[in-house]
């Protein structure tokens, strides 16, 4: 009998619920799927017939097992498609490539001072396309791309390819086809703490706060594993919200914004830019630097408080500082706590798991999440 078109929609629903379940445990066994997702086994076994079929999904080995039958690990196809990422700051590019599983490929950081200029949009997009050729050598393959995320720290209009503001890059409503105008690929743009956030945020369960500590403050709203954009693509913005009033003056013209606080500058600014030689006058005993540590540490205190009383939900902290804060998380939950009577402890606070070109690594994840989203 013909299906109904619910029916096939369904039924394609459930195939991508299925993808998408195994991409983010790596792999699954069937009982896995069925159990997880509230599927009949009968529905399971049919879509993974039909996505190993497919070339999608594929069995890698066996589950332990203490007696029986041993179940099948089921994963993705590693090179059923690629994404590229790539991170547009004020001095550098990053560039990474992974596969269908997430796993990064090839990854790099260039030196590129960012100008609006004609002759800057050619060349990047020369070093993108070298980059691939690089990663990819058989042509074939580099057909499987299923695009190129540009992560740029700034307000982007994602329906009208317009960068509408970067204080980092100083410059506002640029056209964004400038610079996909040259890749025979398809092209996204997305803000950069938003591209971080992407790596926090594949369980479509979890509500998620992301505050990026870079050169400039960023954040991101993750609402049932969407992010939440505002009314005006402006939310997120926690590097200018207000935390000493009257306060040291911000690039943004408020005064006492939490960037000029908990920006890494505040930090690097004392080591010549340079925040691992931060970290490190920090371990070896530093008095002075303890003393900027500490008044630091207070101010991120007071920023994750304010977040946790308005979001009430798990708190990721990435960025430049993000990636050294393991080793004082401890400290900072103790000022939180102090700060925060409305909760017994701060396990919804963590350090977010990638700090290596977070945003690059993020944009290409979506790239690859949204694919499978066509699988049909
Ligand atoms: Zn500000």
């Amino acid at each position: 009998m013909e299906k109904s078109p619910k029916e096939v929609q369904t039924k394609r629903k459930n195939k991508i619920k299925i993808v998408h379940y195994i991409y983010r445990r790596g792999h699954a066994s069937k009982v896995d799927i069925a159990n997880d997702l509230g599927l009949s086994m009968p529905t399971v076994l049919q879509n993974i017939k039909e996505l190993s079929d497919a070339g999608v999904v594929e069995e890698v080995g066996n589950y332990q097992s203490t007696g029986g039958r041993k179940a099948k690990a089921l994963s993705i196809v590693a090179n059923i498609c690629y994404a590229v990422g790539v991170d547009i700051t004020a001095n550098h590019l990053g560039f990474v490539m992974i596969d269908a599983k997430g796993t990064i490929l090839s990854n790099t950081r260039q030196r590129m001072r960012y100008e609006d200029t004609f002759s800057y949009y050619q060349e990047i997009s020369e070093r993108i396309q070298t980059f691939i050729d690089d990663t990819l050598e058989d042509p074939k393959e580099r057909e499987k791309i299923a695009g190129i995320g540009v992560s740029i720290p700034g307000i982007i209009d994602k329906a009208n390819h317009i960068l509408l503001k970067s204080h980092a890059l100083n410059v506002s409503n640029i056209s964004l086809l400038k610079m996909s105008q040259f890749l025979p690929y398809k092209v996204v743009f997305d803000n950069d703490a938003n591209c971080a956030a992407y790596t926090e945020i594949s369980d479509p369960n979890k509500n998620v706060i992301y505050l990026s500590l870079n050169n400039t403050v960023g954040g991101a709203i993750s609402y049932n594993g969407k992010l939440y954009e505002g009314d005006h693509l402006k939310s997120g913005e926690f590097g200018h919200i207000i935390i000493v009033p009257n306060g040291e003056r911000c690039y943004c013209g408020k005064k006492g914004c939490v960037d000029c606080y908990c920006s890494a500058l505040r930090l690097s600014s004392h080591t010549g830019g340079n925040l691992e030689k931060y970290f490190i006058e920090l371990k070896n005993g530093n008095h002075d630097f303890e003393k900027i540590w500490n008044d630091y540490l207070y101010m991120l205190a007071l920023t994750v408080s304010n977040l946790r009383m308005a979001f009430d939900c798990d708190i990721i902290i990435g960025g430049y500082v993000g990636g050294y804060l393991k080793d004082y998380l401890i400290d900072l939950s103790k000022l939180v706590m102090q700060m925060n009577k409305f909760d017994f402890d701060t396990s919804y606070l963590r350090c977010s798991k990638y700090h290596m070109e977070a945003s690059a690594y993020g944009i290409a994840m979506w790239l690859i999440q949204k694919f499978y989203d066509t699988i049909g």
